[in-house]
C-alpha cells in the first residue's frame, strides 16, 4: 500500500528536498497535503505531479486567488490547518514540518494528531513549543524524528538508550561564511555574503543564523529539549568541513561519532525510510578526507551570540521564545538592509 505523506513548507529548501526524494520513488507514495506561504507556482507544479487534493496556502491573498482559480477543479484549498483537519479524517503515515519560523508551531501541533510519524525540521517550534509538542506526541502516540542534521545524528546515536549514560554531547559548527573574515571587515558584510554558506544550501533565515552562530545557540537549546538533558552536557566545536554532525561521549568510556556528507537529503531520506533498507544516491565521504577533522573552540569575540547560552535557564522558561522572536526580527531587518 502507498504511504500517505504530508509536507508542510513544501516549497522551501527542506520541503522541496523531501518532495524530490519521494518523487524518485513515486509508486510507493501518495501525497495528501502540501503547503506554502506564497509560492503558488511551485506548489501547483508539485501538486500536479502527485495529483495532490489538499493545498494549504498561508498568505491570505494568495489563498483567495488560488481558491478562485481552482474552484472547478477537484482540489481543496485551505488557509488554516484546522479547516483541513475538519475535512481529513484518516491517518497520514509521515508528515514533514519544513515551515520556517515560529509559524510552524500551530500546524505542527495540529498534524501530530493526524500523523503516525512526524519529522520536524522547524527548530523554532521545537525550541519554543516542545512542551506542547511532547504532550501531543504522547497523547496521539505519534512517532517523532528530528531532522536538523545534528539532532538527527544524536537521535541515531542514542536511540532507545537511557539518557543517564550520556556524559557529553558535542555539536559541531561549520563556522559559516565569516569564520576567517577579519573582524574589522564585519561592517562591510552584505546580505549576499551572509547567505552564501560554504557547506550547506539552505533558506535565507537559517543561513543568516549560521553566519552569526545563532543557529548553534538554537541547536543546543533544541537538543536540550528533545533529549531532555541539562545544558552543561553540551559543547559546541567548530569543524569547518561539516562531516561530523554529532559526537556523543558515554559514561562507559565509549564515544560515538556520526559522519555524513553535507547534504540534508541524508537525514531527510533516513527519516522517511528508517529501517526500509533503501539505497540513497548521494556523494559518499571518502575516508581520506577524514584525515584532518580540525575541531576548535568557538572564538567568542567573533561570535558573541554564543555567550547567550550562559543566560538560558535549565528549567523551561519563556527566555528561549524571546530569543527566537528577537532574532527573527533582527534577521528580517538585516534582510531589508536595515
Ligand atoms: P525556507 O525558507 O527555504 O522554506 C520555508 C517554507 O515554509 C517555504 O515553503 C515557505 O513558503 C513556508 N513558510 C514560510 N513562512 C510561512 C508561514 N508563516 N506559514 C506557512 N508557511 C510558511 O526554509 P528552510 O527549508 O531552509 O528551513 C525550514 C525549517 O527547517 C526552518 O525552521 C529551519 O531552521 C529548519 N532547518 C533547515 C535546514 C536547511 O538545511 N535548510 C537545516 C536544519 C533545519 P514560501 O515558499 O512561500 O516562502
Ligand atoms: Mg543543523
Amino acid at each position: 500500500m502507498k504511504k500517505k505523506i504530508a509536507i508542510l513548507g513544501s516549497t522551501g529548501s527542506i520541503g522541496d528536498c523531501t518532495f524530490n526524494i519521494i518523487n524518485k520513488d513515486k509508486k510507493n507514495f501518495e501525497i495528501i497535503l502540501l503547503s506554502t506561504d506564497k509560492n503558488l507556482k511551485k506548489i501547483q507544479e508539485q501538486a500536479k505531479i502527485f495529483k495532490v487534493k489538499n493545498l494549504l496556502i498561508n498568505d491570505y491573498k494568495k489563498y483567495i486567488y488560488l481558491k478562485n482559480k481552482l474552484k472547478n477543479k477537484n482540489i481543496k484549498i485551505f488557509n488554516k490547518v484546522e479547516d483541513f483537519k475538519k475535512k481529513y479524517k484518516s491517518k497520514i503515515d509521515y508528515t514533514m514540518i519544513a515551515i520556517s519560523g515560529l509559524s510552524g508551531l500551530n500546524p505542527t501541533l495540529s498534524l501530530i494528531e493526524l500523523s503516525k510519524s512526524i519529522a520536524i525540521a522547524n527548530k523554532e517550534s521545537i525550541i519554543c513549543g516542545w512542551n506542547l509538542i511532547q504532550k501531543k506526541l504522547k497523547k496521539f502516540n505519534t512517532n517523532f524524528i528530528p531532522v536538523d542534521s545534528e539532532h538527527f545524528s544524536i537521535w541515531s546515536l542514542i536511540k532507545d538508550m537511557d539518557i543517564n549514560v550520556i556524559e557529553q554531547i558535542i555539536i559541531t559548527a561549520s563556522g559559516g561564511p565569516f569564520l576567517n573574515l577579519p573582524i574589522k571587515k564585519f561592517d562591510k558584510i552584505t546580505i549576499n555574503k551572509a547567505i552564501n554558506h560554504p557547506n550547506w544550501k539552505m533558506g535565507k533565515k537559517i543561513s543568516i543564523d549560521s553566519a552569526t552562530m545563532m543557529n548553534k545557540v538554537f541547536e543546543v537549546i533544541e537538543a536540550k529539549k528533545i533529549f531532555n538533558l541539562n545544558l552543561n552536557k553540551f559543547k559546541i566545536l567548530v569543524h569547518p568541513k561539516s562531516y561530523v554532525h554529532a559526537i556523543v561521549k558515554f559514561n562507559n568510556g565509549l564515544t560515538k561519532i556520526l559522519i555524513h556528507d553535507t547534504d540534508m537529503k541524508i537525514p531527510i531520506f533516513n527519516s522517511i525510510y528508517d529501517k526500509d533498507n533503501k539505497k540513497i544516491k548521494t556523494k559518499k565521504i571518502n575516508v581520506n578526507s577524514l584525515n584532518n577533522l580540525d575541531f576548535t573552540n568557538i572564538n567568542l569575540i567573533r561570535f558573541p551570540s554564543v555567550k547567550l547560552l550562559n543566560l538560558i535557564p535549565n528549567k523551561d522558561s519563556l527566555f528561549e521564545t524571546v530569543l527566537v522572536s528577537a532574532n527573527d526580527e533582527l534577521v528580517n531587518l538585516f534582510l531589508k538592509n536595515k
